[in-house]
């Protein structure tokens, strides 16, 4: 039951061969045995939970199933659910009851979806490793000792580990491709306005998005078209008649030209990763597709434009945390200047405190100019770099991440180190352009290699195509973790 798609499982639902009840019921066992050393989950609520699958079998017996009914989720804990604690990794949010549903939140429940509960991410999602979660590391299901990557490390790695059948991310800077390379996924971060943020916890609000996370294209595909659509509540929400994500998945790839960025391919990049990205690309060559050279000149500059412009947005999102209106209020102070500050020297843990000094300085009186503008300029070049190169080729592709995962504790106190991790991923957000990881083969120490498919604007259903094809060549997606 834990190998099948979400297609299998909806028609293993609708053929009464299990019910949602037993099913959600599987996978909390599966939680109980596995989460208390993988640690992907930071709550779960049978009883919710539970209370949705009654609903959903409900459902299904009165032939009102659309395709994800019944079928157990999990939901990355930077999405407020109504009745659910939401801490967003941080002691700030520890005690947080979200009194209303998040968007994404609310079409998994008109779905009927069940949610088992919410996952491990970095505190605000500010990482790559989950280790800055307030509620401790999670562990890699491939290699115990190893990182699952992040800021959506709990989802990566309860799919990875079958601790649900699919899951939720939200990439800011990488964080749904990175941890699914590094857990052996599939991940899609869709054109920024696409999914709505409203009740999303904003960590840079330009760069934001949510996006599914499993184990196949098809599954992500189906999960976007419950997710994806205009939602009024988020003022960079497009616009858009609604899409069916599945649409393109059966076209052939003949004639398809992949775009492959001479940037991604040199210094810096794994050669184990080089190797299995390579081989990927003469997959696709045998699938029909052709391969051009294209550049990317001021990709080398999105990690220093990014940790300008993210954690300036990061310093004004997160002055909400005062404790007055809701979250964390340190026990003792003598005055209101003393409650702010002791309330966020206590609830904020070091990686967020760093974003905000850095991001308060960037745009403080006589530093603007010098780093904030200069920022947005560059970033502006990064996307004219990709206007530039889909002139000559439908999607790019190349690595997610330049190493596979690395050992947890390794580069906890080296930050530069950690924000090298997202090098190939970060100017996709910058330019607000799709991207996702697929699971492309194994590195050093036997763990799992990304491939990073990054498309046009709004040409999700396209690169789901384009990963879907290669899915139907190759079992990559689906290996399983031994002892899983
Ligand atoms: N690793 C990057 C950061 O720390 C990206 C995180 C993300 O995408 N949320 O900011």
């Amino acid at each position: 039951m834990i190998e099948l798609s979400l297609k299998q499982l909806s028609s293993q639902l609708a053929g009464r061969k299990i019910s949602s009840v037993e099913l959600t019921q599987l996978y909390l066992d599966r939680i109980q045995q596995l989460n208390p050393e993988i640690n992907a989950y930071i709550t779960l609520n049978h009883a919710l939970a539970l209370a949705q699958a009654k609903a959903a079998d409900q459902r299904i017996a009165n032939n009102e199933a659309s395709p994800l009914t019944g079928i157990p989720f999990a939901q990355k804990d930077i999405f407020c659910a109504k009745g659910w604690r939401t801490t967003c990794g941080s002691k700030m949010l520890e005690n947080f009851i979200a009194p209303y549903d998040a968007h994404v939140i609310g079409k998994f429940n008109q779905a009927g979806a069940i949610n088992l509960g919410k996952t491990n991410m970095d505190e605000f999602a500010m990482g790559s490793s989950n280790e800055t979660s307030y509620f401790g590391k999670v562990q890699n299901p491939w290699d115990r000792t190893r990182v699952p990557g992040g800021s959506s490390g709990g989802t990566a790695a309860a799919v990875a580990a079958r601790l649900c059948a699919a899951a939720t991310g939200t990439d800011t800077g990488g964080s749904i491709r990175q941890p699914a390379a590094l857990c052996g996924i599939s991940g899609l971060k869709p054109t920024y306005g696409v999914v709505s943020r409203y009740g999303m916890i904003a960590f840079a609000s330009s760069l934001d998005q949510a996006g599914p996370m499993g184990r196949s294209a098809e599954d992500l595909a189906l999960m976007m078209n419950v997710m994806a659509g205009f939602d009024e509540r988020d003022s960079t929400s497009l616009q858009r008649e609604a899409e069916d994500y599945t649409r393109s998945l059966a076209q052939p790839l003949q004639g398809l030209r992949i775009g492959l960025p001479k940037e991604f391919f040199g210094e810096g990049l794994g050669a184990d990763v080089g190797k299995a990205v390579e081989e990927a690309i003469n997959q696709y060559k045998k699938l029909g597709a052709t391969v051009v050279e294209i550049s990317l000149p001021n990709s080398k500059l999105s990690v220093p434009a990014y940790y300008v412009l993210a954690p300036a947005e990061a310093s004004s999102n997160l002055s909400r945390f005062d404790g007055v209106r809701y979250g964390y209020r340190a026990a003792e102070y003598s005055d209101l200047a003393d409650m702010y500050e002791k309330t966020r020297a206590q609830g904020f843990g070091a990686e967020v405190k760093r974003r905000i000094m850095i991001g308060t300085y960037v745009l403080s009186h006589g530093y603007y100019d010098a780093y904030y503008l200069k920022a947005q300029k560059i970033r502006r070049l990064i996307a004219q770099d990709f206007v530039e190169a889909y002139k000559h080729c439908d999607v790019i592709m190349g690595p997610t991440s330049p190493s596979t995962a690395f050992k947890l504790g390794e580069k906890g106190d080296d930050p530069v180190q950690m924000y090298l991790s997202d090098i190939y991923t970060i100017a996709v957000n910058l330019a607000g352009l799709p991207g996702m990881s697929i699971p492309c083969g194994f590195g050093a120490n036997n763990m799992p290699v990304g491939l990073q498919i990054i498309g046009n604007y709004f040409d999700e259903a396209r690169m789901l195509n384009v990963a879907h094809q290669y899915q139907l060549a190759t079992d990559w997606h689906q290996r399983a973790p031994q002892g899983i």
